[in-house]
């Protein structure tokens, strides 16, 4: 039994590579461990945001993190910016952290795109991150393979403090699902699929309805070759696709192209279609349940009671470990 945490930004719907990159170890990882599950909105406005359409996306990113299956009676649901203790152990990290080990990491060079305006609340985001995870005492990270820097130089900072500073800290390990696990953005398979890219046609919400997975799926980037091949260097948008096929049907990569022999594209996407369209179904419908009922709202208030708890104890041991504070 360990301890689990893990987060997921309300910039937007939980999207396919949200969910098969990293949501879905969080529902099995639920009964062997203490799970932790947060919606991190001060991660969210590193980037600029619109303070109505974020108020709804915590509720929905709440709501879609019960309707996949996570049960607030056994894990912890809470909103980041219920606890406090958050944004305190930042600066208490950002003081051992580095600009350089900073400026080189990859989400703040995609998303600052080298611009001098580039918020510096970006540029801290992996420290705020490092606090999330450090404040737990957590053993286990599940995240998406596009994490894995951000979860290095957790590990880093922790190693660091406690050596400067005496145990403080729980060592963290990421948890990363396989390599087919990346899902790619489906205008663009070289890039990875993302709540906040512009094109909408790029992703699949957990919540899309049916013209707008057939359109996103119809209109797919692929290639001329024609057929159906798993090929993620030479062919990787319909290896793409493959893999979300795979995971949302019985049938492994192999069957899939057995199965799509001598047929065309526009088949096999087809299929794709209502694969996706018949897994989605319960996912929504138990998020129409629980999005604005009070029960999600009590199941916040309860998760930020119960982690507020525990990071507490963690914040006032680093502040003592750091001697800051009146004397104890
Ligand atoms: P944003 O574009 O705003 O950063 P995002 O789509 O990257 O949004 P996050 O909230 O940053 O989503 O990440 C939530 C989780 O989903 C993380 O564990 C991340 O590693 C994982 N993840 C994000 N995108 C993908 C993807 N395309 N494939 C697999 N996992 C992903
Ligand atoms: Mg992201």
């Amino acid at each position: 039994m360990g301890r689990v945490f893990s987060g997921v930004q309300p910039t937007g719907n939980i999207h396919l590579g949200n969910y098969l990159g990293a949501l879905k170890q969080f529902v099995e990882l639920q009964d062997d461990n203490e799970c932790i599950y947060c919606i991190v909105d001060l991660h969210a406005i590193t980037v600029e945001q619109d303070p109505e359409e974020l108020k709804e996306h915590i509720l929905d990113v709440a709501a879609l993190y019960i309707a996949i299956g996570i049960d607030p009676k056994k894990s912890i649901v809470f909103v980041q910016s219920t606890v406090p203790g958050h944004t305190e152990l930042s600066w208490l990290l950002t003081c051992s952290s580095y600009t350089g080990e900073l400026s080189r990491m990859t989400q703040f060079k995609d998303k600052g795109k080298g611009k001098e305006s580039a918020p510096t609340g970006l540029f801290m985001y992996p420290v705020l991150m490092a606090a999330d995870i450090l404040l737990y005492d957590t053993d286990i990270v599940p995240v998406g393979i596009d994490q894995k820097q951000h979860i290095e130089l957790t590990r880093d900072l922790c190693n660091r403090v406690n050596n400067k500073y005496g145990e403080t800290f729980v060592l963290p390990e990421g948890r990363y699902l396989k390599e087919g696990a990346k899902i790619m953005a489906l205008d663009d398979p070289t890039k990875k699929m993302s709540k906040s890219a512009e094109n909408e046609l790029s992703r699949i919400s957990l919540l899309d309805d049916e013209a707008k997975i057939k359109k996103a799926i119809m209109r797919a980037t692929t290639d001329s070759d024609g057929t159906i091949k798993f090929d993620q260097e030479n062919k990787p948008g319909i290896s793409n696709l493959m893999n979300i096929y795979t995971a949302f049907s019985d049938l492994s990569i192999e069957d899939i192209e057995k199965k799509y022999e001598g047929k065309g594209y526009g088949d096999f996407k087809k299929d794709l279609v209502e694969i996706l369209v018949n897994g989605l179904a319960p996912i929504k419908q138990k998020f129409e349940e629980i999005r604005y009922s009070d029960e999600l709202i009590e199941i916040l208030k309860d998760g930020a009671n119960r982690a507020n708890a525990i990071a507490e104890k963690v914040v006032e041991r680093t502040k003592k470990n750091m001697g800051v504070g009146l004397p104890r």
